[in-house]
């Protein structure tokens, strides 16, 4: 069922039985550098550790992983693998952020009513219910607030269960909400009973038509389906309840490549589909690890097979320390068209691009200028009169461009003087 876990010294001794048990996952999950080393000691190179070690040092994202995960990178090509990238950052691999980089790039924290949820769209809710995650992205767009804060992010306490109360409390007199989604951080690290408190209140609200609970326990540790069975029939009783009710509830996940698609998540989605849950996934485009069209294609066809509706691929945002997982515009736009007709519609996600203003077609962009890499969209229902930016990476500019990127105010020299006067007469 899994790679041979007994490679890693520090798990030689460890049954299949205590090795497939979530909270024997949770329990022995690596946070901490010092057993980062030890877990290493003898599958990895020492340079590889080092890189890692240094690589650490310059990330806005505190370390998690579960041994699950740890054991399906391939140690012996460390640096080239799509899954030790996205959580254990290289050194070697990092380049310097974007000048035009901001924390909270999605402008979340101005958007909030009340603490803990983010209103910007019309008749839809995020609702951030936890900070923790069991596993911690690089890339995370909330960095700014999941996880422990780093040498380069101080995360502000943006959520807690305390905040529940007064967040459903907005969600109940705001009738035009009638989706929720609930992130953060995680549902894997909500107790049982906390999930269906906060299902059934949501179900409660008359208004509330729909929502969705957001997990990335399937693609980390994906027998936390398969031995929580407390947790499992917690989320269960909501979707049938929402069911009774003539109210969607689902479950979102988050895989960006192929090996991650494993026979144990295949049990997890058996379970899942036996009991009537569907599940959507959300892809992260990231360079090195999902970025040609083989790729992409085989994660929506393996999807796809374990019933995981492929729903949106998302252009990396601008998240401190991962520039290198970044891409121009113009390559998802490609990617995107070697993408549709490889498998039915509506298993065929959309690719997106994320604004303070919402979320945008790829393909839909305004304006682009290529000298800067710099493109425009507008989101006539969330904010008309505004354009949001989407920078590509300075390294696929050209010499004269990334020097100009690379001086003084170069955000105003050429946002101001560049290309707001160009979009002025486009
Ligand atoms: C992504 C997001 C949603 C959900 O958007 P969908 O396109 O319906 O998946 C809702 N609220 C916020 C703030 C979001 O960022
Ligand atoms: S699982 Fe999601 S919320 Fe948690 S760190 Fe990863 S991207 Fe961020």
């Amino acid at each position: 069922m899994y790679p041979d876990w007994t490679r890693f010294s520090v798990w030689k001794d460890v049954s299949e039985e205590e090795f497939g048990h979530h909270s024997w996952q949770d329990r022995n999950s690596i946070t901490r550098i010092k057993q980062l080393r030890a877990a290493l000691d003898v599958v990895a190179a020492p340079e590889v550790i080092q890189d890692i070690e240094d690589g650490l040092t310059h990330v806005g994202m505190s370390i998690r992983l579960t041994p699950y995960v740890m054991n399906l990178i391939d140690w012996s090509n460390a640096i080239s693998d799509p899954i030790r990238s996205q959580f254990l950052p290289m050194r070697s691999e990092q380049e310097e952020d974007h000048p035009c980089l901001r924390v909270d790039s999605l402008e979340e924290q101005d958007r909030s009513p009340v603490p803990s949820l983010v209103h910007r769209y019309p008749d839809k809710v995020l609702f951030l219910v936890t900070a923790v995650c069991p596993v911690y992205c690089q890339f995370c767009t909330r960095s700014y607030a999941v996880g422990q804060s780093t040498d380069l992010v101080q995360k502000e306490q943006v959520t807690s269960t305390r905040n529940w109360p007064a967040a459903l409390d907005y969600i109940r007199r705001t009738p035009e909400v009638e989706d929720v989604v609930i992130s953060g951080g995680d549902l894997a690290r909500l107790k049982p009973a906390n999930v269906f408190e906060l299902g059934n209140a949501l179900l409660d609200i008359e208004h509330v038509r729909r929502f969705r609970f957001a997990t990335k326990a399937l693609a980390v540790e994906p027998m936390k389906f398969l031995t929580d069975q407390e947790w499992v029939d917690a989320l269960t009783a909501v979707v049938d309840r929402g069911r009774t009710m003539f109210k969607d509830v689902v479950l979102h996940t988050h895989f960006n490549h192929p090996d991650e698609v494993t026979p144990v998540v295949e049990q997890a989605m058996r379970l899942l589909h036996s009991r009537g849950v569907f599940v959507r996934n959300q892809t992260v485009l990231l360079r090195g690890v999902n970025n040609d069209a083989l790729t992409l294609k085989t994660l929506i066809k393996r999807l796809s097979r374990v019933n995981i509706h492929p729903y949106y691929v998302y252009v990396c945002d601008m998240v401190k320390g991962t520039e290198h997982f970044r891409l121009p515009i113009a390559e998802a736009q490609s990617l995107e068209k070697e993408v549709r007709g490889v498998t039915a519609g509506f298993n065929t996600p959309l690719f997106i691009v994320d604004t303070p203003t919402g979320k945008r077609d790829v393909h839909s962009a305004e304006f682009h200028n290529d000298e800067f890499g710099v493109s425009a969209f507008r989101s006539p229902n969330v904010d008309a009169s505004r354009l949001c930016y989407y920078f590509d990476p300075v390294r696929s500019l050209s010499s004269e461009a990334r020097l100009a990127w690379g001086s003084e105010h170069a955000r105003e020299r050429i946002l101001d003087e560049r290309i707001e006067p160009d979009l002025a007469r486009a």
